[in-house]
């Protein structure tokens, strides 16, 4: 190995190691059920409230057993979102680490609303079904995912899979099958986020009218074009 090679190597593995380890970094914390919340500002009592929504949402999975911690840290500051995020995004809405140490990132969040902090400029999309508890449960799902199926089922699945669970999941059953396929149909569904209630959609059908279970999906799943193909002919 070069000079080059290992000056690079070990930038990387000191990245990993300090991104494994946020919590020094974060100033603020509360602990609420089976919840640890950080944050890079002060977290109101109302975090509660976004808590116990996300729960509700998490509960419509069967798959759910609040049997483990849900680790989240809220980057206010969007260097943060960039840096812990590990995309170098500061766009995004969150991040699950699935493989190593299952911490999810929020990008910033207006906790008392319910809602998330956009970059200025930029309007949420979907925003009345995106709340800051939808972003949490979206999340906590990859773990789920991550928990129920494999750390490296994110990488060795298809992205509408793992997407469309974490949807499915994170919508806590606000979904009106009828309404999302004329949207499908339309062609409203085909940029992203939107993606994600295709996905969602996807699986509906999967699950609701063809009968195939999580363990099904996950052990087998078909393509999104075979998937595509079955909605088109329905
Ligand atoms: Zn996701």
């Amino acid at each position: 190995m070069g000079r080059l090679a290992l000056g690079l190597f070990a930038l990387v593995a000191a990245y990993v190691a300090i991104v494994s380890f946020p919590q020094p970094m974060f100033a603020h914390h509360v602990r609420y059920q089976n919840y640890e919340v950080w944050s890079d500002e002060p977290i109101p009592d109302s975090i509660a409230a976004v808590l116990d929504d996300a729960t509700r949402r998490l509960k419509t999975s069967e798959l759910y057993k609040p049997d483990w911690t849900i680790k989240l840290f809220i980057c206010n500051a969007p260097w943060r979102l960039w840096f812990y995020g590990m995309r170098f995004d500061t766009t995004m809405g969150g991040g699950a680490e699935m493989l190593l140490t299952r911490n999810i990132v929020i990008r910033s969040a207006d906790i008392a609303n319910n809602t998330v902090r956009m970059p200025q400029g930029r309007r949420l999309v979907d925003a009345d079904l995106r709340p800051l508890s939808y972003f949490i449960a979206h999340e906590a799902a990859h773990i789920l995912q991550s928990r129920a199926f494999g750390r490296t089922t994110y990488i060795t699945k298809p992205v509408w899979l793992s997407e469309g669970f974490a949807d499915y999941i994170g919508k806590g059953g606000q979904f009106d099958a009828a309404a999302e396929h004329k949207l499908y149909q339309m062609g409203a569904l085909n940029w992203y986020p939107r993606t994600y209630r295709r996905y969602h959609l996807m699986l509906d059908f999967l699950i609701r009218e063809k009968g195939m279970t999580w363990q099904e999906l996950f052990t087998d799943p078909p393509s999104e074009e075979t998937v595509r193909r079955m909605l088109d002919a329905r």
